[in-house]
């Protein structure tokens, strides 16, 4: 059967520590997607001392959300200049309703759109265990309890209202984030096999 030509866009969805950035990896592996991180970016911004890196900086340690304006034009440069991706996975990104629709836009644009949204469910109680560990281990400053917690309050303030969003659209597919991380993988495959099979017909 023919491939479709056409580029696929996933988004992995979930809540901060559900283990997005794992999967996105997997995914770039195995299937030659590109992964657009935000979070990967606006860190490099950081690292870097760029003027970016100085404005997001204490956003980003205290658990804050960056602007959408910024975030929104990281992506579109990012979808630009990779011209011969198979697609994309962005991970981290949409994480409002306005970056939804600026994504949504900037896609039929270019002829593409969103193919499917996978969410990673995890529990609270989870999420809390692992990013203890995660902050014992690397020190990222926003693993932190008192930032972690504000991320978390973002997420089920301003990033879990894109659930009714993408589910209205037809294009929400669930995982359970708490199974290995080889079982979520697994899974993952299964929503991509069933979405470029779609595709093809
Ligand atoms: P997580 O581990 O929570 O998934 P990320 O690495 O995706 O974290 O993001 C880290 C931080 O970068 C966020 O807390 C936020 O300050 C900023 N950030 C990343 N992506 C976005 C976005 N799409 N919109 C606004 N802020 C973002």
């Amino acid at each position: 059967m023919a491939m479709h030509d056409r580029k696929l866009n996933i988004i992995l969805f979930g809540p901060p520590a559900a283990g997005k950035g794992t999967q996105a990896k997997t995914l770039v592996e195995n299937h030659g997607l590109v992964q657009l991180s935000t979070g990967d970016m606006l860190r490099a911004a950081v690292a870097s001392g760029s003027e970016l890196g100085e404005r997001v900086k204490q956003i980003m340690d205290r658990g804050d959300l960056v602007s959408d304006d910024i975030v929104i034009a990281l992506i579109e440069d990012r979808i630009e200049s990779s011209p011969d991706a198979a697609g994309f996975i962005y991970d981290g990104f949409p994480r409002t309703v306005p970056q939804a629709e600026a994504l949504d836009a900037a896609l039929t644009k270019r002829d593409m759109g969103i193919d499917s949204v996978i969410r990673l469910k995890v529990d609270d109680a989870a999420l809390m265990e692992r990013i203890k560990t995660r902050f014992a281990e690397q020190g990222r400053k926003d693993d932190n309890p008192d930032s972690f917690k504000v991320r978390l309050d973002n997420y089920n303030e301003q990033t879990a209202p894109l659930l009714p969003y993408y589910a209205a659209q037809g294009k929400l597919a669930e995982v359970d984030g708490m199974r290995a991380i080889e079982d979520v993988s697994a899974q993952i495959a299964d929503v991509l096999d069933m979405v470029t099979n779609a595709a093809a017909c």
